[in-house]
């Protein structure tokens, strides 16, 4: 009975199983215009030069790049992301409550400012040096001159950190006149995300925000959780407070502050925060406007839906009876206690329905993409602004839950051992009777308005044969076309970025580099991970290096060996190495990743060792192709 009961809800959530396309959503609704009364509430004013400028003279952020979303949604953006990204790219300064003012609309993310007894509690700092300052400039003209106390960072995406400096100097912070506070875990998260994958997700990243592609109705027109991240200097002012555990409490500048210790969610290391004087709760990256990414598509360590659903369920039992305001590092706030209680349901249910469905589904013997191709949250849920795929969509979300369980294997063992994609297309379209009669099939089903399929087919040809003109052109159509229908600002922006890619070319990636303070900031350890992860295998050959390195600077010795190609380290070693040599760390660096010989004049003790070491290391391929590969 039980079981005739199960295959029944089945039926109904999966409709018939024969159909080939997810079911048509039925979107939210546009009568429901509370986000633009919310996205609107408070507005004071926004700055008046539009730009902010790096020091080099280049463009960091310009407030008027968005000016060409007033007016009606075109035909070439979703009507219902042409709204979000209208509300995103409101900027200026905005009163969220007595004592609680955001500048948004200045880089990807907001920048929260509390007013203490004497000076300004900032919460999170944008990506920026520069768009940091603009936002703090902004808060002194409209509301006066007053020291920053301190800093916190709700979590360890460089979008809350990154502008630090903008706003405090390392001497403030060194005289006890401003304290860093941070969730616990947050150094070795912030600096570990992107360092060991760095290069592979920066040229991935460039696709999901649409870095290289022009901003206008033809073009990028959001990210969906904000517009777009800033092109400042990137700073990382290393706490001064870690928060330990949920129910902390604090006194900063008078101002009492309680937070919610919540791991392993959005981030690794992330906090929720309340203010019990004001009614008043910060959640971070925890919630906001849109559907989140479980698996965010530059690429990164999957993301735990049910422990994230988990964490907003206590931040319901410890503070939904005592908030009238919630207040997010994305978006807009939400006021009254009816709305927030109904908004922080009814968003939890969103990815808690998400992780228990998927994994029901994958029980029952479902693949990630027979379940993405099915699965559609309950309209209750789905018709809220907030729980659409602005940013992550259902689709992807339910493959990653796959994912986090079982892997990218789905148990087929014809997929144990996949052909090469450039071997597998040319033999289909040989099989299929040449390039001409695929070409002729993926045109018909672009006609017929069957993108998906056209986009199979001539994907097909291109991986086959990347010289192949026609097929390019066809595919960019149909990945134009895509876009223009996406909900998803980033699907967007990775349609395009591929039609860009494939009409033009890859885009040169402007010889981005790290930034220097978080290259200083990161352990010693990741950074010989990197090099491990650099070894050229043919390079070294059957040669073998046995080396102490000590960084005098740090007070570290690490010994380095290579052998049988492999590059492995032990800190703090016993004994002595064949070979030695002490530089300071900064010197060591440049030689092994920029190639320099950095070390000349800073280094004592077997140099020849450094230098056969950094020949063995090769850079990786920034600006690899994605779309014809
Ligand atoms: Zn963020």
């Amino acid at each position: 009975m039980k079981r005739i009961a199960g295959a029944l809800a089945a039926l109904a959530l999966l409709g018939s199983a024969a159909s080939a396309a997810p079911a048509p959503a039925a979107g939210p609704d546009f009568a429901d215009r509370q986000d633009i009364d919310f996205a609107n509430r408070g507005f004071l004013g926004s700055r008046t030069d539009p730009r902010s400028l790096a020091a080099d003279g280049h463009v960091v952020w310009d407030l008027s790049a968005y000016g060409f979303l007033d007016g009606p949604p075109p035909g070439s953006v979703n009507p219902a992301l042409w709204r979000q990204a209208q509300l995103l790219s409101k900027h200026g300064l905005f009163k969220v409550r007595d004592g609680v003012w955001q500048v948004r609309g200045f880089d990807i993310a907001n920048a929260t400012f509390i007013a203490g007894k004497t000076g300004w509690i900032v919460i999170d700092t944008l990506t920026s040096a520069e768009t940091a300052k603009a936002a703090y400039d902004l808060v002194s003209e409209k509301l006066g001159a007053r020291p920053v106390v301190a800093v916190i960072y709700t979590h360890s995406h460089a979008d809350h950190f990154g502008g630090a400096r903008g706003l405090v100097s390392q001497a403030d912070v060194d005289a006890g006149r401003v304290q860093v506070i941070a969730p616990a875990g947050f150094m070795e998260a912030a600096v570990s995300e992107n360092v060991i994958a760095g290069a592979a997700m920066g040229r991935r990243a460039a696709y999901q925000f649409g870095t290289f592609l022009p901003k206008g109705p033809s073009g990028q027109v959001s990210s969906g959780i904000g517009q777009a991240i800033s092109a400042g200097t990137q700073t990382l002012l290393p706490p001064t407070i870690e928060v330990i555990r949920t129910g902390q409490q604090m006194v900063v500048d008078g101002v009492r502050l309680e937070f919610q210790l919540t791991p392993g969610t959005e981030a690794p290391s992330e906090m929720n925060i309340y203010l019990p004087d004001l009614q008043a709760l910060c959640l971070a990256e925890n919630a906001n406007a849109t559907l989140h990414n479980l698996l965010t598509p530059r690429g990164a360590v999957v993301r735990d839906a049910k422990q994230w659903a988990d964490e907003l369920t206590e931040t319901i039992r410890l503070y939904g009876d005592r908030t009238d305001v919630v207040f997010t590092s994305h978006a807009w706030p939400r006021f009254g206690r009816a709305v927030i209680a109904d908004y922080l349901e009814k968003h939890r249910d969103a990815y808690k329905y998400l992780h228990d469905q998927t994994v029901r589904l994958m029980n029952d013997g479902l693949t990630g993409p027979e379940i993405a191709n099915r699965l559609t949250l309950p309209a209750v849920l789905d018709r809220e602004w907030y729980n659409r795929g602005f940013y992550g969509t259902v689709s992807f979300n339910v493959r990653a839950i796959y994912q986090r369980y079982m892997g990218f294997y789905d148990a087929n063992p014809v997929h144990l051992a996949p052909l090469e994609p450039a071997d597998e297309s040319a033999r289909y379209v040989a099989l299929m009777g040449g390039p001409a009669k695929v070409l002729a099939a993926a045109r018909a089903a672009y006609e017929a308005g069957d993108d998906r399929w056209a986009g199979e087919l001539a994907n097909r040809l291109v991986i086959a044969d990347a010289g192949d003109q026609p097929a390019r052109d066809l595919l960019a159509r149909a990945y134009e076309r895509q876009a223009a229908a996406a909900e998803s600002a980033i699907w967007r922006n990775m349609y395009l970025a591929g039609a860009q890619e494939l009409r033009s070319g890859v885009a040169p990636s402007r010889g981005q580099t790290a930034s220097l303070d978080l290259v200083r900031n990161t352990p010693t350890p990741m950074l010989l991970d990197l090099l491990a992860v650099r070894l050229d295998p043919e390079k070294v050959g059957d040669a073998a290096l046995d080396l102490d390195l000590t960084f005098p600077d740090r007070r570290e010795r690490f010994r380095v060996a290579v052998k049988h190609r492999v590059l492995t380290y032990e800190a703090e070693p016993k004994g002595a190495a064949a070979s030695a040599v002490s530089l300071p760390r900064a010197a060591f660096l440049a030689t092994m990743l920029a190639g320099a010989a950095a070390h000349a004049g800073l280094a004592q003790g077997d140099t020849a060792a450094l230098t056969r070491l950094a020949g063995w290391l090769t850079p990786p391929q920034r600006d690899f192709p994605i779309v014809t590969r």
